[in-house]
């Protein structure tokens, strides 16, 4: 419990608007949507500016009382949930530092506060005829400064990358209160050590970003978006490689998902179609897209389809042909998470290996689960362009949902060694939290964990920022 003098001291700070202490307004901030983590706090702080930040931060080290970064709170990891574990953990949100968006269209830039959806800065840069790439299911939650310190995926890293390739510039306070501003979107500067990138995934354990400048690029104005069936990972690899060379690297979205996963999303996601007549082992969701109208690469895309048909990597496919049953084809993708539910209980994975390890990985994976986990059903899907996959794995039909839930952690285990021997990730794209310090202490590197626990300790003594992420 806050004393009333750390209370004033923080009403000083902010006005009333920004003191927070009911718990019915405070009650949806400590949960995570997909219900696994609950955590407590009796403050959450509303600051609205950078300079309330800053002296936020600044108190709050001077009397060691810890922090909690929240934006949007869609971070599925239990990153930005304060009071977890029974810790004493003050929350503070970027929820009103949400109001400056500036676009500069020729230096293909936006400048936005952190508190900002990723929604808003998409349309922002679209009344602009500019692309803010950024896409994820999340966007109309998910703020700038939650993507940025995840460091976000999404479905268009294979043409522009993460969001570490998206962020020129941060404003952010460091744990001891001072503003560092490094907010312009320069695009070169070598002028020693990058701090911004140290910001980019530090998931609030090295300060708080309040503002963000990212890059844009020109709008896409003609897409192609394809529904293909095919035998296997392996093949999918081919189409990629082949898509991206005939195309000239125009494929922004390349998605794979199995049979398991559309049946589950056909038979229970109401107003869902298969898009071809048979079903096939494996889908592929591929979109092409470009800056111009340009009627000679769909002559391209159909040659090239017709070849791959008949040379039998493609066993079929569709192309969309209104924007409608484009939406239709990006349903099936997108309702894959909610759809597995159906499926009984699923034990997760959010890892990557390199793009054209994915079919040896799945093979591997596929065997050793059999073993371990017999008739437990694998349902990986998604990124295959970037080599991510939401290796999720179903139970076994007619078995004890909590019996299989209890194997978690030792088929996380089993999943993340075969990832490590790829030299892959465990964590593509949602982050370490609190759900996976055990993992990161068990495999990643111990020079870069050793360097990364001093560089916590150097810029933040007090372990004052959320300090109960990343590491125990
Ligand atoms: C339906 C759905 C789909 C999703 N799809 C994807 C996807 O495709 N790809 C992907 O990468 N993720 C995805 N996510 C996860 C999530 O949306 C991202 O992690 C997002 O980046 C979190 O942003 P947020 O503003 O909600 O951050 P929060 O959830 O509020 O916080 C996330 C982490 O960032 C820290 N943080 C937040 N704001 C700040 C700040 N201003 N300064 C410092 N630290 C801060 C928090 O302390 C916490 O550690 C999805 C989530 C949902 C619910």
């Amino acid at each position: 419990m806050l004393s009333n003098d750390h209370i004033d001291a923080f009403k000083n700070i902010t006005g009333p608007k920004g003191i927070i202490t009911g718990a019915d307004e405070i009650a949806p901030h400590v949960k995570e949507w997909r219900g696994k983590f609950f955590g407590k706090t009796d403050l959450m702080l509303a600051p609205a500016t950078t300079d309330q930040v800053s002296q936020i931060v600044s108190y709050c080290n001077d009397h060691k009382i810890a922090l909690v970064p929240q934006g949007g709170n869609t971070g599925v990891v239990g990153g930005g949930i304060p009071g977890l574990e029974g810790r004493n953990e003050v929350l503070i949100t970027t929820k009103r530092m949400n109001k400056n968006i500036v676009v500069d269209a020729d230096d293909y830039s936006i400048i936005v506060d952190a508190g900002c959806t990723i929604q808003s800065v998409q349309d922002a840069a679209a009344e602009q005829d500019r692309l803010f790439p950024l896409s994820l299911a999340s966007e109309g939650s998910c703020t700038a400064g939650g993507v940025v310190s995840t460091n976000a995926g999404g479905v268009h890293v294979l043409r522009y990358g993460t969001t570490r390739a998206l962020t020129v510039g941060i404003e952010a306070v460091l744990p001891n209160g001072q503003i560092y501003s490094d907010l312009s979107s320069l695009r070169k500067d070598n002028t020693g050590y990058a701090l911004n990138q140290l910001l980019i995934g530090a998931e609030g354990t090295l300060g708080i970003i309040t503002k963000v400048a990212f890059r844009l690029y020109p709008m896409e104005k003609q897409r192609y978006t394809y529904w293909l069936g095919i035998d296997s990972p392996a093949t999918a690899l081919k189409l990629l490689s082949s898509a991206r060379e005939i195309t000239g690297d125009r494929v922004s979205v390349f998605e794979i998902l199995p049979e398991l996963g559309l049946s589950l999303v056909l038979n229970n996601i109401p107003d869902t179609a298969a898009p071809l007549t048979a079903p096939y082992p494996w889908y592929v969701l591929m979109e092409v897209a470009t800056t111009t109208r340009d009627n000679s690469l769909q002559l391209t895309l159909d040659t090239w389809l017709e070849a791959m048909m008949q040379n039998g990597l493609l066993l079929d496919g569709a192309e969309a042909q209104s924007e409608a049953q484009r939406k239709a084809f990006w349903k099936l993708r997108e309702s894959m998470s909610e759809a597995q539910k159906y499926g009984g209980g699923s034990i997760k994975h959010d890892i990557s290996v390199p793009v054209s390890h994915v079919p040896v990985f799945i093979e591997q994976t596929f065997t050793a689960l059999e073993k371990h986990f017999p008739k437990c059903r694998p349902m990986p899907f998604g990124h295959l362009g970037d080599g991510n996959l939401h290796f999720n794995v179903l139970q076994p039909e007619g078995t004890n949902k909590e019996d299989f839930l209890s194997e978690w952690s030792s088929m996380n285990a089993l999943v993340h060694d075969i990832v490590t021997e790829h030299k892959g990730s465990i964590s593509a794209e949602h982050g370490i939290g609190t759900l996976k310090r055990e993992e990161l202490a068990r495999l990643k590197d111990p020079a870069a964990l050793a360097a990364m626990r001093t560089l916590k300790a150097a810029l933040d003594p007090n372990n004052i920022m959320n300090p109960g992420v990343l590491f125990k």
